[in-house]
């Protein structure tokens, strides 16, 4: 998108847009640092209401009736943190579009699901979902401090009706993990699960380390992102405690990706805890090769490990922040070869009807023969790759074996005045 390559490219000095915000929600909140830097006094002062909101964002009286309209059917919740991350006077602003409700979610309302993922016909107790063989989404509440627009569980925004999972809840939760050993890893969720603070979290860590068969635990959070004062010395100490801890978060766009997110990122990794991003293709958002490309090298800056890139689920309310599965495909295409491949993600589509997770990917292969395969590389030039059979070395070969000339990668693109290949035996 033509505006969001204008964007990454701005002059250092129109960042200082977004430093006047941050002042002007100071002047109006007056925190000490101290406050600042406590998740809880952002949490508190969240921005969830229009008149809340008006303090500190300007809003034409229009966009306040808008806001009101929408936020009955879906809420929304602004930490100052992330609003201060807001260049002003850019209705487009990728921080904005993700917390900012939209006219629009309430059109299209014939498109889409509540629960495309069918995350609630595959729950084997209330609040874990056991898809895959071997592991388990363990959903401990549903509330965050962020309510992003392009949410897959908008439906449980149910007028703010927000809950934590109860004891017994959640030990029945433990008690199905504990009597099935097939699950070594269990990916703590919401909501977000880090709205729990360290006493309850580190009661859910210690019963679930006691589980022998569980290998690894997740957190999938975006508290580094929309909150990062939240990973604190009591976080990090029981990530430490009941490691191994891995933590995937959800970076967007490269404006999130500010100095105290690196500072979150880099506790996390002083505690032993592996951070990965789990980014959502969003229109206008990070749907540009120039957004995306400087969003994975802004997390490989804080060595934050671009894991998944996920096409927008077709929720119901955020048809508009969708783009075609194409557009994916045309970033990991000019990421993969271009630049580290630590900044290449797996792109998925989760597929509605409880099928998971489907990785897609540029096709590189352009023919495949039992014992040939014509491959394309990253910048189009084409090689033929010899298909090794189980029985070549053995003499005995159903086809007889093929000239060692013949079995090197060689080019095979003419007229583009590629340097030829050297030919290698291989064996
Ligand atoms: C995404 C997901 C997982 C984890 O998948 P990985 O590919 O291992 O990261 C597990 N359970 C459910 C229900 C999921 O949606």
């Amino acid at each position: 998108m033509a505006t969001k390559t204008v964007e990454i490219k701005e002059p250092p000095s129109q960042r200082s847009g977004a430093e006047t915000l941050k002042q002007h929600i100071w002047d109006v909140l007056k925190p000490t640092p101290e406050q600042w830097n406590d998740w809880k006094w952002h949490f508190r002062n969240r921005f969830n209401t229009v008149e809340k909101l008006a303090r500190v964002y300007p809003l034409t009286p229009t966009q306040k009736r808008q806001l009101e309209l929408v936020s009955v059917k879906y809420p929304f919740s602004i930490t100052p943190y992330y609003l201060s991350l807001v260049r002003p006077n850019d209705p487009n602003d990728p921080i904005l579009m993700q917390s900012l409700p939209s006219f629009e979610e309430l059109l299209h309302a014939d498109m889409g699901e509540e629960d495309p993922l069918h995350e609630q016909d595959d729950s084997a107790v209330p609040g874990l979902v056991h898809r895959y063989p071997d592991r388990a989404l363990f959903v401990i509440t549903d509330i965050c401090p962020l309510l992003c627009r392009h949410c897959t569980r908008k439906r449980e925004w149910d007028g703010g009706n927000w809950w934590f999972r109860k004891t017994p809840q959640l030990q029945a939760a433990l008690d199905y993990l504990a009597k099935t050993p097939a699950i070594r890893d269990v990916i703590i969720s919401g909501g977000d699960p880090l709205t729990m603070d360290n006493e309850g979290l580190e009661w859910i860590l210690s019963r679930l380390r006691a589980i022998p068969h569980i290998e690894m635990i997740r957190f999938g959070t975006r508290f580094p992102v929309v909150l990062p004062q939240r990973i604190d010395e009591g976080f990090t100490s029981i990530c430490d405690k009941y490691g191994p801890i891995w933590l995937n978060t959800h970076f967007n766009h490269p404006n999130e990706v500010t100095p105290e997110a690196g500072r979150a990122a880099r506790e996390l990794l002083r505690a032993g805890v592996p951070v990965n991003n789990q980014s959502v293709l969003l229109r206008g958002i990070n749907d540009s090769v120039e957004v995306y490309t400087k969003l994975v090298h802004e997390l490989l800056k804080i060595r934050v490990r671009p894991y998944y890139l996920f096409h927008a689920d077709q929720v119901r309310g955020t048809e508009h922040l969708r783009t075609p599965v194409e557009t994916g495909l045309k970033i990991i295409e000019a990421l993969r070869g271009h630049t580290s491949g630590l900044g290449v993600p797996t792109f998925v589509v989760d597929v509605p009807g409880g099928g998971g997770k489907i990785p897609l990917q540029p096709n590189y292969v352009l023919s495949w023969a039992e014992d040939e395969i014509v491959l394309r590389n990253f910048e189009w030039k084409i090689f033929h790759y010899r298909n090794p059979r189980p029985t070549d070395h053995k003499g005995t070969a159903k086809s007889a074996p093929k000239p060692v000339a013949k079995t090197g990668a060689r080019n095979h693109a003419s007229g583009h005045g590629q340097k030829q290949v050297p030919v290698r035996p291989l064996f």
